[in-house]
């Protein structure tokens, strides 16, 4: 994955320059893109995943090709109509989409379907009282999030704990005596190749070596340990939080190595987690994040609300936790071995493969075990035990976050 860290203001400009891409290569007096780039842009409503959590449902929508999708206004205050202009709709199966959307029964209506002019793909949905609804839209990305907040389990969560900023942490405790479950994700795989390195490193193949070593290593320590894949196979982000759902897993740890985008003197260690905040700001490859939270009308609403929020947080804050003891462990092994390496930190990104975990009791992170696009990182990579150090850094560093509560 390439991770260059970039300020802020930077982001914003490649953010446009992404969004003005098909237009970059014209002619100064021509508005529209050429042929074989209007073509991508009529793109197709692909796939929708949808997961959930014990308070929400999660649905990502899937497109190919340029869209904004536009929220329209209604008087009805609990209906939903968005509209995705120029997309068409692949093949969905919408029963079974709103079969697991509605695990809370909070959609009375829900139709999804082509319309022409203007042309596009309009969802319509009808709520009950007791849903709210968060938008989330990823530009430049393809994406589109609706996250739907069951009232009545929020209300229970309220009731049974308070606002509870320690969602995450309360459930690992509640593990302390038994066997910790831990689910490594190799990223990539399959057509997927990840960065594509020096020394015919590819990153999916380095990936998916360290991961496992970290299973073996967390083994031995006394861990139940999955790999969201074992080969060298495609797998999508959803899938693998998916698995990771079905595990159990009280943690979750995706293993990536770096690419620096042309330039071979970034190196380093990096370690990812998600934060809250890029719903309002801006995603780590430059594409904007809008945001909107609807159905909001009274005071017990925005109590809900804040209940809702705590508990995103709370997950954060556990996987900035969690983040910050596999960087820094890792890190500190690496040093004590005498290897000259860089600690980039510890950073927050929205990776759609950590957004996953937004809502779930977690702890959630990515770490980039170095650049293979660097001469000396490369050719440290491509060395079985240099790999099972890394490994052994990663381990320890689950080892010293879990014992954040075993002393409990
Ligand atoms: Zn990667």
């Amino acid at each position: 994955m390439k991770n260059i860290f970039i300020g802020t203001l930077f982001l914003c400009l490649i953010g446009s320059v992404y969004a003005a891409q098909g237009g970059l290569m014209l002619g100064p007096n021509s508005l529209m893109p050429s042929g074989g780039i209007l073509k991508n842009s009529e793109g197709v409503l692909k796939n929708i995943e949808v997961l959930s959590s014990d308070f929400s449902t999660q649905a990502i929508f899937f497109f190919s090709g340029a869209c904004t999708p536009k929220k329209k206004d209604l008087t009805s205050d609990s209906r939903l109509c968005i509209f995705f202009p120029t997309l068409k709709l692949g093949n969905i199966n919408q029963q079974d989409i709103l079969k697991k959307l509605n695990k809370f029964n909070l959609i009375e209506r829900f139709k999804f379907e082509n319309v022409g002019s203007p042309k596009g793909v309009l969802l319509d949905i009808k709520f009950s009282e007791g849903a709210f609804v968060k938008l989330l839209h990823m530009e430049g990305k393809n994406k589109f999030i609706m996250e739907i907040y069951s009232k009545n389990e929020l209300a229970k969560i309220d009731r049974s704990t308070g606002l509870p900023l320690y969602f995450a942490y309360n459930d690992l405790k509640k593990k302390r005596d038994a066997k910790l479950r831990v689910m490594i994700d190799p990223g990539h795989g399959g057509k997927a190749l990840g960065t594509q390195g020096l020394y015919n490193l590819i990153e999916k193949d380095v990936n998916l070596d360290i991961s496992k070593k970290v299973r073996f290593l967390l083994e031995k320590l006394g861990y139940e340990v999955a790999l969201t894949r074992t080969r060298d196979e495609d797998i999508s982000l959803v899938e693998r939080s998916r698995k990771a759902e079905v595990f159990k897993a009280n943690l979750f740890i995706s293993i990536h190595a770096n690419s620096s985008g042309g330039s071979d003197k970034a190196h380093g260690i990096e370690t990812f987690h998600f934060n809250v905040k890029p719903f309002l700001g801006f995603l780590s490859d430059g594409a904007a994040v809008s945001y909107e939270l609807l159905f909001i009308r009274n005071s017990e609403d925005h109590r809900l609300a804040s209940v809702a929020n705590n508990l995103v947080r709370s997950s954060e804050s556990s996987s900035h936790k969690f983040a910050d003891s596999i960087q820094n462990t890792l890190v500190d092994m690496l040093k004590k071995k005498n290897v000259a390496v860089i600690n980039r930190g510890t950073k927050n990104a929205c990776f759609l493969v950590l957004l996953c975990f937004l809502n779930k009791k977690i702890p959630s992170a990515l770490v980039e075990t170095g650049f293979i696009t660097n001469k000396e990182e490369a050719k440290r990579l491509t060395d079985n035990n240099y790999r099972m150090l890394i490994a052994q850094g990663i381990s320890k560093g689950v080892w010293n976050f879990a014992s954040l509560f075993r002393e409990v």
